[in-house]
């Protein structure tokens, strides 16, 4: 290893098929051993669902960590990990097992046909920036808006809770 720049990743961990906390450990377990050195990770929160309302709440979380990998190593780690929960290309909002987006890679920005960052819908989903401001308060986006500004601004609709303060656990 020639000891590449660690960059700063943020990383979005969404389920909503049982057992959904187990789901969301599993991913913060595979992100580690694939290379993501974790440095902060939030509560999980339990949200209704988006785009596609007909299934069950998701829990989601958001996790910063330090890595090596390029964005597009990393969004392959991502899918792999997806896959080994058993999840299948399907309904694109659709229930999943294990949703892993990734948020923010630096500063830097992404648009290509697999990957944009950063992520295109999270300015406008709470139960991204929720947790994002919980471990990044006064984070801005890369035209240095802040986050939590971004958050007022959201539709009041959107339902989100607190779930889970430490979930890292095994119990
Ligand atoms: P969503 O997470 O928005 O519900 P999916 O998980 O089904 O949607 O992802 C659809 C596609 O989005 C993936 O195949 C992936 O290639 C692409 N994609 C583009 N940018 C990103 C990103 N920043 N993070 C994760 N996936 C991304
Ligand atoms: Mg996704």
């Amino acid at each position: 290893m020639g000891g590449p720049t660690r960059v700063t990743v943020y990383i979005a961990l969404g389920s909503n098929i049982a057992p959904r906390l187990k789901f969301l450990r599993y991913g913060l377990k595979r992100l580690v051993e694939s290379g993501v050195r974790l440095l902060r990770i939030s509560s999980v929160y339990r949200s209704s669902p988006v785009g596609y309302a007909a299934q069950p709440d998701f829990l989601n979380a958001v996790v910063c960590g330090k890595t090596s990998l390029e964005a597009a190593e990393l969004l392959m780690t991502c899918k792999a990990i997806e896959k080994e929960t058993g999840r299948t290309v399907g309904k694109r909002f659709g229930p999943r097992p294990l949703d892993l987006d990734l948020l923010l890679y630096e500063n830097r920005s992404f648009d290509t046909p697999r990957l944009t960052i950063p992520h295109p819908r999270m300015e406008k989903r709470a139960f991204v920036l929720f947790p994002l401001l919980e471990i990044s308060p006064k984070l801005t986006n890369h035209r240095g808006v802040r986050y939590d500004l971004l958050l007022s601004k959201l539709d009041k609709g959107q339902k989100i809770q607190r779930y889970r303060r430490n979930w890292t656990g095994k119990k």
